[in-house]
């Protein structure tokens, strides 16, 4: 087993990484920025060292800096958290050659998921159901137009390098798909310094629904069911909820199944994600995330499971420590992000946190790196707290939320947490009945 970790992140994730190390007896070290000397995950931490000046490119992203944290600090492995470093192949390569450990897949495996085309192809492979489209890159017009007779319109342009939704563009017809795809190209090459597209048929009313898979690199994996994620904005998650509320227990049993095999099949090793659009009864791949998900909390909550403490046993060479019959799913558990943003339009608001109460109680749980008197520095991402809950079903679940909310005191800065208040008013999220789209037609309409 490692004997002490470092944490290549900050907030939120820092600290849920710090908390596994801590009941496992494993000492952490944290990096930080000079932005966040007086962070949480900074005193939290058995050690800390400072990576560089507050941009995350000189910073959180600096490999040199980590990969100098570790050999100061006598750290065996490093936690990459999400983002960031998470699912950059060339750092894991640097610390496989440093003979440090990552808690995480192999460099191969991150390579391969990260370009979209190769992961689908390997997805189609291995059986898993994927969106009907190009095989591959798409170069010309002439081959866009021909590809998307081929599959009927609506289709939608995508970038092989995406990521954030960037470089997405949909074509009704012939006629727009000229302009998408150019667009599309170019925005592409923009953001990722890659115009390659690929061609999918665009799903019209579908849900997002994620598979949690975990292996043990050595051909054993399980699958934790689902999490509907469907409530995004900007395609960025706000809202999440475990089990989904469109999915039967068949259902998640057969889609569990086809993704624990794949990702078996492949000797994958820690946790992973499995994203999939979901219409009339069909799964439609679109990407995998190999690294712990912002919103893994809900699947922790009805599997009563510890999944970073399950990275960090398989990471260091031990077995997983359940099997598929171990994982009964029990109950209902929702996420909110709760962000420092300022309504209705969504705007980043960093400052100072004057008060900071937290809600408690039965199944309820609040990941957050605030305390009161605390900073929010304006570079990173507005992310401030995750409140889950959890409840023997999905109404007792809602209404418990209803009142962590009330409870929860954030003050000094504007949170999306009125944005949660009205969601909980709305019919159709008590009812479960949403697709991908239904937040921003919402946001448009009524807030
Ligand atoms: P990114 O990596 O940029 O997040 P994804 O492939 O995960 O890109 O897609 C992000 C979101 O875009 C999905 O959750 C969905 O809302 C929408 N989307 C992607 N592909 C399709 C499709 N074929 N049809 C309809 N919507 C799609």
């Amino acid at each position: 087993m490692f004997e002490k970790i470092l944490i290549a992140n900050r907030g939120e994730i820092a600290l849920r990484v710090i908390r596994a190390c801590r009941e496992m007896g494993i000492k952490s070290v944290a990096v930080h920025s000079t932005a966040d000397s007086d962070a949480m995950h900074v005193r939290m931490a058995d050690e800390s060292v400072c990576i560089g000046p507050p941009p995350s490119s000189e910073s959180y992203l600096s490999v040199p800096a980590i990969v100098s944290a570790c050999e100061i600090t006598g750290a065996d492995a490093i936690h990459p958290g999400y983002g960031f470093l998470s699912e950059n192949a060339s750092f894991v390569q640097v610390l496989e050659d440093h003979d440090i450990g990552f808690i995480g897949p192999t460099a191969e495996h991150i390579r391969v998921m990260g370009d979209k085309i190769t992961a689908k192809d390997t997805m189609k492979r291995l059986g898993v159901p994927c969106v009907p489209g190009s095989d591959g890159g798409v170069a010309t017009v002439e081959e866009a137009k021909r590809v998307s007779a081929e599959i009927g319109y609506p289709v939608i342009i995508k970038a092989t390098a995406g990521g954030g939704g960037r470089g997405m563009k949909v074509a009704r017809d012939a006629e727009a798909l000229e302009v998408a795809f150019r667009t599309a190209r170019a925005e592409s090459k923009a953001a990722f310094g890659n115009d390659e597209v690929y061609i999918e048929k665009y799903l019209q009313r579908p849900r997002h629904i994620e598979i949690q898979v975990f292996g043990d690199g050595k051909g054993r994996a399980v699958h934790l069911g689902e999490r509907d994620c469907s409530l995004q904005r900007r395609h960025q998650k706000v809202f999440e909820e475990a089990p989904g509320p469109a999915i039967d227990a068949e259902t998640r049993a057969r889609i569990g199944k086809v993704c624990a095999d794949a990702v078996a099949a492949i000797n994958y090793t820690g946790a992973g994600t499995i994203e999939f659009l979901y219409e009339d009864g069909e799964f439609y791949f679109i990407e995998m995330n190999t690294r712990l998900q912002v919103e893994h909390p809900v699947t922790e909550a009805i599997f009563g499971v510890d999944l970073v403490r399950e990275q960090i046993r398989v990471a260091s060479g031990l077995p997983m420590s359940f099997e598929q019959k171990d994982l009964v799913l029990n109950g209902h558990a929702i996420e909110v992000r709760i962000n420092a943003e300022k309504l209705p339009n969504f705007s980043p608001c960093p400052g100072r946190v004057n008060v900071f109460h937290a809600p408690g109680g039965l199944g309820v749980r609040m990941d957050s790196a605030l305390y009161a008197g605390y900073t929010i520095p304006p570079y990173y991402d507005s992310l401030i707290g995750k409140l889950i809950v959890h409840g023997r079903d999905r109404p007792e679940a809602l209404a418990r939320l209803k009142r962590a909310l009330a409870e929860l005191i954030v003050d000094g800065v504007d949170t999306t947490v009125p944005l949660f208040h009205a969601l909980l008013e709305e019919p159709d999220i008590l009812k479960g009945n949403y697709s991908i789209h239904w937040l921003e037609r919402w946001l448009a309409e009524t807030f």
